[in-house]
């Protein structure tokens, strides 16, 4: 087992990882931005080695300063939590090549998954059925609207780079086409620099539901359910839970084992998530992620297991501590995301923290990284919190957390608080009957524009 590790990231999920590593008995490295210096993620760690400015391509992004940082404190692994240097495979390449551990998937993974091309290509080899669209980039105008007729409109243009709901436009009717196609395509050079597209069949009325997979690097793989992160504000996840309200247990076995065996027969190592749309009663793959996601704690919450322990074991050699079948869910986990942000135009809110009390008692879990007069510095995510709650089932599950909201004080700054406030009194949510589009619709008949 490793001595120490040392966290490429900031907020909440350095904190997570630092939590991880202290009851492994390991030792943990914080690396900071100056704007960070009084950053939580700082104080909790054993160490810490101020990497740059604040801009985030100078400091956390900046692969030479986190390898010295590694090579001054002597830290053998690093975990690149999700975000920054997550999944930048190239990254992960020149930490193999400085003998550093990186926690998380191969190079090879990381890149082939990257890009969604050739990640869709990859799943539909291994078996996962994926949104029927156009096979591979799609060059010019005149081939996208072929693949329009072909494929018979609505459609999507997403960018083969994509990722955080950029790049992406939706073409109704072959009339809206030629703009789609450009759009998306500068909007994907301008945020990738790479500007390949593909496209897909728009669908109508999907939830969005991910797979957590994991596996051990040797053909060993597991999978631990889906998450339901239909609730989505700009192609962003706004509000998670699992089991999904909609996923029968015989459709929970049938694609968890098709994802588990995918993951399996690549020698997949760490945790993954594949991402699905779910359509009647069909999945459609959309994408992987080679990381832990954001909204991992409600897996942890309905398995009892914790994700950044089992990455950190994998990397180091040892097997998984749980096999398929002693994973069995247990109730029912919501997280919700608490952003930096003023409604209702959800614009950042940076500032200073004049009051913080998180909630607590039975089944409330507060990660977040903010403390009592903390600086939110503007130049990150606006993520500053992570409510989850787990109950016996989902009724006590929702009622857990507009109790915790309830207890819940951030003062100084504006936050998305009351967005959930407010969705806790809607009977969709209630009942968990929403897809994709159903937060959006929402938030023009309520908040935006209002
Ligand atoms: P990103 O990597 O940018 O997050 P994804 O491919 O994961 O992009 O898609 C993000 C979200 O965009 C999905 O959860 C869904 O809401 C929407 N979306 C993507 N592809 C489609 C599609 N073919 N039809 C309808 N909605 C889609």
């Amino acid at each position: 087992m490793f001595d120490k590790i040392l966290i490429a990231n900031r907020g909440e999920i350095a904190l997570r990882v630092i939590r991880a590593c202290r009851e492994m008995g390991i030792q943990s490295v914080a690396v900071h931005s100056t704007a960070d210096a009084d950053a939580m993620h700082v104080r909790m760690a054993d160490e810490s080695v101020c990497i740059g400015p604040p801009q985030g391509a100078q400091s956390y992004l900046s692969i030479p300063a986190i390898v010295s940082a590694c090579e001054i404190t002597g830290a053998q692994a690093i975990h690149p939590g999700y975000g920054f240097l997550s999944e930048n495979a190239s990254f992960a390449q020149i930490l193999e090549d400085h003998q550093i551990t990186f926690i998380g998937p191969s190079a090879e993974h990381i890149r082939v998954m990257g890009d969604k091309i050739t990640a869709k290509e990859t799943a539909k080899r291994l078996g996962i059925p994926v949104v029927p669209g156009s096979d591979g980039g799609v060059p010019d105008v005149a081939a996208a609207k072929a693949i329009g007729e072909e494929f018979s409109y609505p459609v999507i243009v997403k960018a083969t780079a994509g990722g955080g709901g950029r790049g992406m436009k939706l073409a109704s009717t072959a009339a809206d086409m030629e703009n789609a196609f450009s759009t998306a395509r500068s909007e994907a050079k301008a945020a990738f620099g790479n500007d390949e597209v593909y496209i897909e069949k728009y669908l109508q009325k999907p939830r969005h539901i991910e797979i957590q997979v994991f596996g051990d690097g040797k053909g060993n793989a597991v999978h631990l359910a889906e998450r339901d992160c239909s609730l989505q504000r700009r192609h962003q996840k706004v509000f998670e839970e699992a089991p999904g309200p909609a996923i029968s247990p015989e459709e929970r076995a049938r694609i968890g084992k098709i994802c588990a065996e995918a993951v399996a027969e690549i020698n997949y190592i760490g945790a993954g998530t594949v991402e699905f749309l779910y359509e009647d009663g069909e999945f459609y793959f959309i994408e992987m992620n080679t990381r832990l996601q954001v909204e991992h704690p409600v897996t942890e919450a309905i398995f009892g297991v914790d994700l950044v322990r089992e990455q950190i074991r994998v990397a180091a050699g040892l097997p998984m501590s749980f096999g398929q079948d002693d994973l069995e869910i247990n109730g029912h986990a919501i997280e919700i995301r608490l952003n930096a942000e003023k409604l209702p135009n959800f614009s950042p809110s940076p500032g200073t923290i004049t009051q913080y009390h998180a909630p607590g008692g039975l089944g409330v879990r507060m990660d977040s990284a903010i403390y009592d007069g903390y600086s939110i510095p503007p130049y990150y995510d606006s993520l500053i919190g992570k409510l989850i709650v787990h109950g016996r089932d989902r009724p006590e599950a929702l009622a857990r957390l507009a109790r915790s909201l309830s207890e819940l004080i951030v003062d100084g700054i504006d936050t998305t608080v009351p967005l959930f406030d407010a969705l806790l009194q809607e009977e969709a949510v209630l009942t968990g009957n929403y897809n994709i589009h159903w937060l959006e619709k929402w938030l023009d008949a309520n908040l935006e524009g209002a």
